[in-house]
């Protein structure tokens, strides 16, 4: 199965004509441009070439175009720039206003740059964000109000995140009408290729771009300067760039941007707007069909034609990367995210969206190489996807296990313990993101459900409990005779659910429920499914030693723990840098001939993409199952388990997991699947 790249806000592939001009600029165009012998004039000659199509191709006019390392040096020399000219006209008494006015969706780039330089400068004027409205638009009333005091407005031309283009001409028109003499900046980055530019009919000051935004290598980009808007090298040496920016220039990437800039000039390398509408619409109709509840976070019509961001009720982003990834289609999440929980995104959070979509955001994006053949196979794989993850919730729990399912979203747990014989099943701590993901589980399993606890009193009309019992149709609804706990038998503290037994343990605010067979005397609970860790509060009385405990707030990943372990802190030491190098598998397989591989990825991935090791037994134990293998591994002989997944996150978590537990024997392949490995090879089924 081949990878399909739809990251493209965030990088693209090198167009094979600039690699090819790279490669011709390292052998045959290798002269320095500043040397005066022939070898340094044809360099020169290349690097001006380039320039006048760039010119031409941004309408730059008589402004100044300069060769950089990207948008980032591009976002530093224009803020130092304007700074300067503004400490200038400072001190020699003149007005300059009073803000550093940025959109609020900008790349950290610019707020970053804005109040490194103005702190080294001195001016401490006061940076402001300008708000957008929920299209993710500047607010133009806001810039009304504010331009008159503003000494310099930033405002991108596209946002990477959502791709929504900015009204330029409104902001300007803004501008003038308040008579503001601010500087403007504007990060084209995301705009080159995608957007028409003519920089000279404006009053933008300074424009930024980044030649590997659009198939052109990383290491080069340009700054235009208006002519006449101040300018103050951030770079200073040989004088190269007539002085503006020192430093030998990069010939290979400015021939490869040249080669890119050729292409966009051809008219016919690249897809018409028309034609990228069209591809657009053709992904969105396949994430409609494989995520129905899809929303998307920006509005179609004003934005990029070449980037999506969706959010899946119910869906953290980080499940949706490893979903995508385990198909080999690579996208990105909306917000920067860890393994545990996902930051929400400043963008989506500037446009008022719901915390459940800043959090759980996706971005799709493409480049205007794309063709239908491309489309036609991302939306094939996009599909599958779909497929891959109704499959994955319906994937049967292993018999062999006690049947513990751990659903989690950023941090907060709920858990589902099942009985497949009687086909029923009791939820605890349901949260209301989690609940559409629960009541599909339960109705995908047939299983019928008996209780929804909380570890926690909760008013009766608590939503998460709410909207799942009126999802399944249950009577376990808060105030069907359940007490506020969600505890179905007031009058007992027991819940038999087929073989195994539920006790209810009650401490003023919080309730604990001890799971074990109900035949075993005296009561022996493998689980007690807990509200908070450390389980200090917790009666210690009913609890083993070794019990595992399972609590319903997560954040840093310790997935389950014990008594022992929460007082040996010994273990929690030794938990960590059990890692195999990919390059070390196979040596470590042949030493520990009883060895078991365990892929804890989820069945969703599995479904997406399976993985094997020829002449080795692989264990697929998803990590929202491991508690359930836990107790398995735990009262059985320590064979050596080595544990991986797509990146090395989950399974050094459930390798630590096992070390805390006292399970010496465990370890984990870094890097995951991810870096690729002689011994663990990716199959896909044959329809993707
Ligand atoms: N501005 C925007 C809108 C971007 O998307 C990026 C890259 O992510 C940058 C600036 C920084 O560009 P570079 O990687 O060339 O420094």
């Amino acid at each position: 199965m081949t990878e399909i790249y739809l990251d493209a806000n965030a990088t693209t592939a090198v167009l094979p004509a600039a690699i090819d001009a790279a490669a011709r600029a390292m052998k045959e165009c290798f002269g320095n441009p500043s040397s005066s012998h022939a070898t340094g004039i044809r360099a020169k000659t290349l690097m001006s070439q380039v320039r006048q199509r760039a010119a031409r191709l941004l309408g730059a006019g008589d402004g100044r175009l300069m060769f950089n390392s990207g948008a980032t040096e591009g976002i530093q020399t224009a803020v130092l720039s304007a700074l300067c000219a503004l400490r200038e006209r400072q001190s020699a008494g003149q007005r300059i206003g009073k803000f550093l006015l940025y959109g609020a969706t900008e790349h950290k780039a610019v707020p970053e740059s804005l109040m490194h330089w103005n702190r080294l400068l001195g001016l401490n004027l006061e940076l402001k964000k300008l708000p957008v409205d929920q299209d993710g638009q500047h607010d133009l009333e806001a810039l009304r109000l504010l331009a008159g005091d503003a000494a310099l407005v930033c405002t991108m031309a596209a946002n990477n995140e959502t791709g929504v283009i900015s009204e330029l001409a409104q902001i300007e028109a803004v501008l003038q009408q308040s008579g503001s003499d601010a500087y403007w900046l504007v990060d084209c980055v995301q705009a080159l290729g995608k957007m028409q530019l003519d920089l000279a009919a404006t009053r933008i000051d300074y424009a930024t771009f980044s030649g590997h935004k659009l198939y052109a290598p990383k290491g080069v980009g340009m700054l235009y300067v208006r002519p006449g808007a101040p300018f103050t090298p951030l770079i200073m040496g040989g004088g190269q760039e007539s002085g503006q920016r020192s430093g030998t220039e990069n010939m290979a990437g400015i021939a490869a941007l040249g080669a890119v800039l050729g292409a966009l000039e051809d008219g016919v390398t690249f897809r018409s707007h028309q034609q990228l509408h069209g591809f657009r619409a053709r992904l969105v109709a396949s994430l409609r069909l494989a995520f129905p509840d899809i929303v998307f976070n920006q509005p179609l019509e004003k934005t990029l034609p070449t980037t999506l961001n969706f959010s899946v009720p119910g869906l953290a982003s980080k499940e949706l990367l490893d979903l995508f990834d385990a198909a080999q289609l690579r996208v990105s999440s909306g917000s920067a995210c860890s393994a545990a929980k996902s930051a929400p995104s400043y963008v989506l959070d500037a446009m008022q969206l719901p915390l459940w979509r800043s959090s759980s955001a996706i971005r799709m994006s493409f480049g205007p190489l794309a063709d239908d053949a491309f489309i036609s196979a991302a939306c094939a794989r996009i599909e599958h996807c779909g497929l891959a993850w109704r499959q994955g919730a319906a994937a049967a729990p292993s018999a062999a296990a006690d049947p513990v399912v751990r659903f989690n979203l950023d941090g907060v747990n709920a858990w589902l313990v099942a009985d497949d014989a009687s086909r029923s099943c009791v939820i605890i701590d349901p949260s209301s993101l989690l609940a559409p993901r629960l009541a599909a589980y339960v109705r995908n399993h047939g299983y019928q459900l008996r209780a929804i606890l909380s570890t926690k009193a909760l008013p009766m009309q608590d939503n998460a409990r709410c909207e799942l019992a009126r999802a399944l149709g249950s009577d376990a609804e808060p105030g069907a005779g359940n007490d506020a706990f969600g505890w179905p038998a007031p009058d007992s503290s027991e819940l038999m659910l087929g073989e195994r037994k539920f006790l209810c343990k009650r401490q003023s605010e919080h309730q604990a429920y001890l799971l074990g067979s109900a035949g075993e005397e005296p009561f022996a609970p493998h689980f007690a499914f807990i509200g908070e860790l450390p389980a200090a509060a917790i009666e210690s009385t009913l609890i083993e030693p070794d019990t595992l405990l399972c609590p319903a707030h997560d954040e840093t990943g310790r997935l389950c723990t014990s008594l022992r372990a929460e007082q040996n802190p010994a273990h929690e030491e030794s938990a960590s840098g059990m890692h195999l190098e990919a390059a070390a598998l196979a040596q470590f397989l042949a030493a520990h001939p009883g060895a078991l591989l365990v892929d804890v990825r989820e069945a969703y991935e599995h479904a997406a993409g399976m993985t094997s090791a020829p002449g080795q037994t692989v264990l697929h134990v998803p990590l929202s199952r491991l508690a359930s293998h836990l107790s398995l591994w735990l009262r059985g002989a320590p064979v050596p388990l080595v544990f991986f997944c797509r990146s090395g996150n989950r399974s050094d978590k459930a390798v630590a997991c096992l070390r805390r537990l006292g399970y010496r024997n465990a370890w984990h392949v870094s890097g995951g699947l991810a870096l690729g490995n002689p011994v663990l090879r990716l199959d896909y089924p044959k329809a993707a």
